[in-house]
């Protein structure tokens, strides 16, 4: 394996969650009755003609543009023809030489540490097929049935450089990839529903060769686990191949998730020439310089950015502002509550130490936590005014989460008592002085951090209930002292 050094590019399918069809009026959407959200234009009856979505044209440009693409101001749709059952028209309406983006890129993070930049070839518009549906019918043995719904749903394919090195880089592009569509909101990359679907090339070369090995397409792989676990096999199999002395054939190749390896699809199913031409029914597709502005103007700040601003604005670790953003819909929820706080940092903390540890040991995400993000606020707000100690709020993050109720509710009825009364402070702060004379020593002698060790002890003699404000100046007043 070590002499080999193995190419991948992916070639990727995302659904444009339009709230029509690319080229009619039928309704885009998943899961209703067989054959119910179809019109002569969507099956290609004789004399019906397309008229592009405009939607589906804002939403794939909005996609080119997160994925850094260069837009192009005209590009043509073409006739991919073949031949197949859930294909009605005998062809798909799609892109070919002028697609509409080509030359972006995305970072991934790369196994040193550093990141690394994946080209990406090119972004088009196309329509998807209809559904064979081979499974589940009394008689599937013998027949295939057909739903024809999803016929002409926009697509976007986004192809990418052959820059991807190892299997974990091509999981590391898929996951990144899908978290910038997420984040456009063009998408919502269901793949059990097929809105986000990929195939992969991969070849292997000598280590240091310049040509490419021969490339294998492999098809069918529903989730990113999947996609990692099919190159390893690839790359394997393609090495074991090249070992004993043969040549690896170009070809298409099935995942089999069950039995966790590739098959050769018989070689007439890919034996396709696609005699594309320019689709006659639809002009040229403009996109003007004032829609591209338009559009960009509708761009989010993209993961990677509100990242590296959450990490110095809340002053969070990499892995932190991660876990945060992990969601458009989660962060805008963060961002929105923390900037109400007193605290803003605060908020984060208490966030990712009280919710998150508790959400993790329950095997729950943060959008099921029983505590709001009003709820987290108050806790926030609470400790940052000193209304309450940090023991205290763990209790009432304990309790919420074992009634399931949220904060405001657990903090009425609990109401932790607090000792604000100074002289009932100052004799706990007096015995623990007395407790630890090498450490007032110390204290005296200039290991000033030391104070945090004489709050820790006084407040826990207190059983929590000091008012840390007080506390904190009565510890540091007395040592002076
Ligand atoms: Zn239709």
């Amino acid at each position: 394996m070590a002499k080999y050094q193995p190419v991948i590019g992916l070639e990727v399918h995302v659904q444009l969650l339009t709230a029509t069809k690319a080229f009619c009026g039928c309704a885009n959407k998943f899961g209703s009755a067989p054959n119910t959200n179809i019109c002569p234009v969507c099956l290609g009856l004789p004399g019906a003609l397309p008229v592009l979505n405009a939607r589906a044209v804002e939403f794939a440009t909005l996609a080119a543009l997160a994925l850094n693409c260069t837009v192009n101001e005209q590009s043509i749709f073409a006739r991919k023809n073949y031949f197949y059952p859930d294909l009605p028209k005998g062809y798909q309406i799609s892109q070919y030489d002028r697609p509409l983006a080509e030359h972006g890129w995305i970072q991934v993070p790369a196994a040193d540490g550093a990141t690394k930049r994946i080209g990406i070839t090119r972004v088009h518009m196309e329509e998807d097929a209809g559904k064979s549906l081979h499974e589940g019918f009394a008689d599937s043995a013998t027949r295939t049935y057909l739903d024809l719904n999803r016929c002409g749903t926009p697509l976007i394919e986004i192809v990418s450089e052959p820059d991807l090195r190892t299997p974990d880089e091509a999981f590391e592009y898929l996951t990144r990839l899908k978290e910038i569509l997420l984040y456009t909101a063009v998408s919502d990359c269901n793949m059990e529903e097929g809105s986000l679907r990929c195939d992969a090339n991969v070849s292997v070369m000598p280590r240091g060769a310049e040509r490419f090995g021969t490339k294998v397409e492999v098809k069918n792989v529903n989730s990113f686990r999947f996609i990692r676990a099919a190159l390893e096999y690839e790359i394997e199999r393609q090495v074991e191949v090249i070992e004993e002395g043969g040549r690896v054939l170009q070809e298409s190749r099935l995942w089999n998730a069950d039995e966790g390896r590739t098959y050769s699809m018989r070689s007439k199913e890919q034996a396709h020439d696609y005699r594309y031409l320019p689709e006659p029914d639809l002009p040229p597709l403009i996109v003007s310089p004032q829609l591209l502005s338009e559009t960009r103007k509708k761009l989010p700040e993209l993961p990677e950015a509100r990242r590296a601003r959450m990490v110095a604005e809340y002053e969070l670790s990499p892995k932190d502002a991660h876990t945060l953003t992990a969601t458009r819909e989660f962060a805008d929820r963060f961002e929105a509550a923390a900037r109400t706080a007193r605290n803003p940092r605060r908020v984060a903390n208490v966030l990712l130490s009280e919710v998150g540890g508790r959400l993790k040991a329950l095997g729950l995400e943060l959008d099921q936590s029983p505590v709001s993000m009003a709820g987290i606020v108050m806790a926030a707000d609470l400790l940052d005014e000193g209304k309450i100690s940090s023991k205290q709020m763990k209790q009432l993050f304990d309790i919420a989460f074992e009634k399931g109720e949220d904060l405001p509710a657990v903090y009425e009825r609990e109401k932790p008592e607090q000792i604000t009364d100074a002289s009932a402070i100052e004799t706990i702060v007096d015995e623990v002085i007395a407790a630890n004379p090498r450490q007032v020593e110390q204290y005296r002698a200039g290991k000033k951090t030391l104070a945090g060790f004489f709050v820790g002890q006084a407040m826990r003699a207190s059983k929590g209930q000091a008012n840390p404000a007080l506390l904190n100046e009565l510890v540091v007043k007395k040592l002076e002292g």
